[in-house]
C-alpha cells in the first residue's frame, strides 16, 4: 500500500486529495497546523488508513516509517488569509518547502508541489502558457504569496537536479467547491453566502476582471495524474472557461434565486485584470480535461454551502 503524506491536508483542497488518495486505496497522513485549515474537513475520513499529524511543516517534519509520495499544499491560499499572514506565508512557501522536500529526499518519495497560477501576477500573456514567467510586483500586498511559490518552484527544481528527487510542479488556477471557508475573502465563498442571505453581493472594481473557475473534483483528478506521470516541468490545472467577476456574481445569484443586489468595493491593490489557464499540456501529457461546468459545480457548492449555514 503506497504511503502518502498530504501537507495542508486539513484545508480545502487537502481534504479533497486526503479522500481521492484514501479512494485510491493509499493511506494518506494529512499534516496541518490549522492556521487556516479544520479538522471538520477531515473528520469523516478517520479510519485505518488515515491519520492526522497537527505540525507546522515550517519545523523539522519527522515521519516514522515509509513515505512513498509527499504533497506539499500547506498555505494560506486566500488574498485575505495572506495579507492577514504575510510573514506565514512566505516561511511556508520558503522554509515548509524546504522542509518537505528534504523528508522527501530522506524517504526517497515523490514529491509534488502545490504552485499557484498567481506565478504568472498579473499577466501580460493571455491565455497563460507554463512557458510564461510572468508579471509579479514582489512588493506589493500579493508579493508575500507569489514570491514564495516562485521560490518553492525553483527550491523544488533544485532538489530534482542536484539531489535526484522525483519532483512535480502543479500551478494551480481558480479552484472551488464544498469545504471552502465561507468569508475566507474569496469570490465564490464571498458571493454564495451574501446571495443566499439575499445580502449585498460585493464585487471590487467593475467586476470586468476575469477569472477561470475549476471544480475541486477536476482539479484532484489531474493532480493525481500529474503525481503518477514522468514530467518534471510544471502544469497548468485549471478550467479554461473564463468569466467576468460580474458574470459570475450574476450565475450565482440566478442558481440562488436571490434578489441580492450587486455592489461595487474598491479593487484590491495588484488585482490581476485577466486569467485563463493555457492547459495544452495538461491535455496532451495527462490526458486531462475539466469535466464539470460552472453553473453544475456551483449548484453542487451552494448546497453545500447552504447546509453549512444553515440556510
Ligand atoms: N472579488 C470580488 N469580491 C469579493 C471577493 C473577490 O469582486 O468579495 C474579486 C477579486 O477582486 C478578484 C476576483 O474576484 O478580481 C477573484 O478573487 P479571488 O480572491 O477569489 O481570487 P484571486 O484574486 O486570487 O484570483
Amino acid at each position: 500500500m503506497a504511503r502518502t503524506l498530504i501537507t495542508g491536508g486539513a484545508g480545502f483542497l487537502g481534504s479533497h486529495l486526503c479522500e481521492y488518495f484514501l479512494k485510491k486505496g493509499h493511506e494518506v497522513i494529512a499534516m496541518d497546523n490549522l492556521s487556516t485549515g479544520s479538522t471538520d474537513n477531515i473528520a469523516h475520513l478517520r479510519g485505518e488508513s488515515f491519520s492526522f499529524i497537527k505540525h507546522d511543516v515550517t519545523d523539522y517534519i519527522y515521519i516514522d516509517g515509509p513515505v512513498d509520495y509527499i504533497l506539499h499544499f500547506a498555505s494560506p491560499a486566500s488574498p485575505i488569509d495572506y495579507l492577514e499572514m504575510p510573514i506565514q506565508t512566505l516561511k511556508v512557501g520558503s522554509l515548509g518547502t524546504h522542509k518537505a522536500l528534504g523528508l522527501a529526499k530522506e524517504k526517497g518519495a515523490r514529491f509534488l508541489l502545490a504552485s499557484t497560477s498567481e506565478v504568472y501576477g498579473d499577466p501580460q500573456i493571455h491565455p497563460q502558457p507554463e512557458s510564461y514567467w510572468g508579471n509579479v510586483n514582489p512588493v506589493g500586498p500579493r508579493g508575500v504569496y507569489d514570491e514564495a511559490k516562485r521560490f518553492a518552484e525553483a527550491m523544488t527544481m533544485a532538489y530534482h537536479e542536484y539531489h535526484g528527487v522525483e519532483t512535480r510542479i502543479v500551478r494551480i488556477f481558480n479552484t472551488y467547491g464544498p469545504r471552502m471557508r465561507p468569508n475566507d475573502g474569496r469570490a465564490i465563498p464571498a458571493f454564495v453566502p451574501q446571495a443566499l442571505k439575499g445580502e449585498n453581493i460585493t464585487v471590487f472594481g467593475d467586476g470586468l476582471q476575469t477569472r477561470s473557475f475549476c471544480f475541486v473534483n477536476d482539479l484532484v483528478d489531474g493532480i493525481y495524474r500529474l503525481l503518477m506521470c514522468d514530467d518534471v516541468n510544471p502544469v497548468n490545472i485549471g478550467n479554461p472557461d473564463e468569466r467576468t467577476i460580474l458574470q459570475l456574481a450574476e450565475a450565482i445569484t440566478k442558481i440562488c434565486d436571490s434578489g441580492s443586489r450587486v455592489v461595487h468595493e474598491s479593487l484590491p491593490v495588484n488585482d490581476p485584470k485577466v486569467r485563463q489557464p493555457d492547459i495544452r499540456r495538461a491535455i496532451e501529457l495527462l490526458d486531462w480535461k475539466p469535466t464539470v461546468n460552472l453553473e453544475d459545480g456551483l449548484e453542487t457548492t451552494i448546497t453545500w454551502f447552504k447546509q453549512r449555514l444553515g440556510i
